[in-house]
């Protein structure tokens, strides 16, 4: 389906032949322009890549050499955790590049969630993604995305939403000077607080309308083909670049060494999609050895990517897909109004838009898909909080997910285990506030329905007369008490 959303006068070019886009069916294979923003194959409908001719471009011969630009983080093409690795995404001039500081994150050890998960003390360690200026890996894509629609000329931009990339996109409008104007789509009732809060605070224009996220996207594809306005979903591949670099940071805080596992919750499967890419490249480049195994985890109540995988045994085949298993999926999800439910609200979605990018990157990886409870998660989520920094639900099912495969054997002990935590834990306070409470009604209001059906480490507040002795009392018993964990 050709797309008029395309913008034509490009302020700055890359050599036309360096960086350019490409359909990923093998069948069709057709090229565009990097300029071009029409997010769909215009051939074919289908989703498009990123592609660059490394032969001809500056890639440096070594990961660490990357290194070498803390030094000069004055520059904010430095000190950006995304654009410090500019030279593999190099799709953009530099001199149009959006960045608001993103990706400055951090991968840090959790003996304490490795407890929790069966592996060894010092091997599972947690990309906290949460510490981006909106507070999930999204920013990762945004300034990728952003800075293509700068490139382009762009300036109304547009998302549907289950929260978090409206919140990075009304951030990066929010904080930048070059005239764009936010537009977000978001369903009726399924949004954290958190992320509705930044999206009102940062002035986008809020549309919200009935029914869930995958009505909301179609919808805004629509409007988005129709008004010209530049589409800021992960269908754009451009997003998908940025995203790239979350795993560039996994491997620079390992010194440069590659895990054996990255355990990724999967919503709509661009971070997924996104990780196989960086590794594809790495490899090619020569600047890895060997790729690291992929697991992307479903919530139990959107389980898309684990049934067509697992159940109908569905794969990449080469680029060619056998479209009528999702699409016979897809049918009876409409037929029986099967929607998509999880306290995981971030990972709702039961119509992924990148899933055969996404399965793409699970044959790369040698990949496997697990799905988990809501009570999993919410468990992995409250080992995560006791155990260090802190996660939102839906980060949360990639500890559950790790420890699901530990005890079926397929993680082992003693592998190198790296769960992306994707966004902050204060992005959802209703559902922390709700498993830790000791008001049974509230927990049974707000998470009692979702099938979460106790708190099993719920650290409630303790209600205690107004009297210090009283007070040193339970400070006593508190004391007392063993560590948790
Ligand atoms: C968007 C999001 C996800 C899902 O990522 P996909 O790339 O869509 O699979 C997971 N967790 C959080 C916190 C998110 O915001
Ligand atoms: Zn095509």
């Amino acid at each position: 389906m050709p797309s008029h959303a395309s913008t034509t006068a490009a302020p700055t070019r890359v050599d036309a032949d360096l960086a350019y886009q490409r359909c990923i069916n093998s069948r069709c294979a057709a090229t565009l322009p990097v300029d071009r923003a029409v997010f769909s194959c215009p051939e074919c409908g289908d989703l498009l890549d990123v592609v660059y001719d490394w032969d001809r471009l500056p890639v440096p011969s070594r990961l660490s050499d990357f290194e070498a630009k803390w030094s000069r983080r004055l520059d904010p093409l430095c000190s950006s955790g995304v654009w410090r690795f500019y030279e593999l995404l190099p799709f953009a001039p530099p001199d149009r590049i959006v960045t608001i500081g993103e990706g400055q994150t951090l991968l840090r050890p959790s003996d304490r969630v490795a407890r929790y998960v069966g592996v060894d003390n010092g091997n599972l360690l947690l990309q906290y993604e949460g510490m981006n200026p909106s507070g999930s890996f999204k920013d990762n894509g945004m300034t990728a995305a952003f800075s293509h629609a700068r490139m382009v000329g762009a300036r109304r931009v547009a998302c549907a939403s289950t929260g978090n990339t409206s919140a990075s996109l009304a951030v990066f409008c929010s904080a930048t000077e070059f005239g764009f104007k936010a537009i977000i789509f978001i369903g009726s009732g399924k949004i954290a607080y958190g992320k509705l809060a930044q999206a009102l605070d940062h002035g986008a224009l809020t549309i919200q309308i009935v029914g869930d996220f995958d009505d909301a996207l179609m919808r805004v594809r629509e409007v988005a083909d129709r008004l010209g306005i530049y589409l800021m979903n992960s269908v754009n591949p451009f997003r998908l670049e940025g995203q790239k670099t979350v795993m560039y940071r996994v491997l620079e805080g390992l010194g440069w060494e590659v895990p054996d596992w990255v355990v990724v919750p999967g919503g709509n499967l661009g971070n997924s999609s996104a990780f196989g890419k960086a590794f594809q490249e790495l490899k090619h480049l020569g600047l890895i050895d060997r790729i690291p195994r992929l697991a992307v985890i479903n919530a139990a109540g959107a389980q898309t990517l684990d049934l067509l995988v697992r159940s109908h045994g569905m794969t990449w085949n080469s680029g060619l897909p056998d479209e009528s298993i999702s699409r016979a999926y897809y049918d009876r999800l409409d037929r029986e109004q099967i929607r998509a439910s999880t306290i995981a609200s971030a990972i709702e979605i039961n119509r992924p838009v990148n899933l055969k990018k996404c399965l793409r990157a699970l044959e790369v990886c040698d990949g496997v898909v697990r799905q988990v409870s809501d009570q999993e998660i919410m468990d992995a989520k409250a080992r995560v909080g006791a155990g260090g920094l802190g996660c939102e639900p839906a980060s949360a099912a990639s500890v559950a997910g790790a420890k699901r495969l530990r005890e079926e054997g397929i993680i082992a002990p003693s592998d190198r285990v790296v769960c992306i935590l994707t966004g902050h834990q204060l992005k959802d306070p209703t559902a922390t506030v709700a498993y830790h409470s000791a008001d049974q009604d509230e927990f049974d209001r707000v998470l009692g329905s979702r099938g979460v059906k106790r708190a099993g480490f719920a650290n409630r507040p303790v209600v205690v007369p107004n009297e210090l002795d009283a007070i040193i009392r339970t400070i006593g018993l508190y004391s007392d008490a063993p560590a948790p964990g």
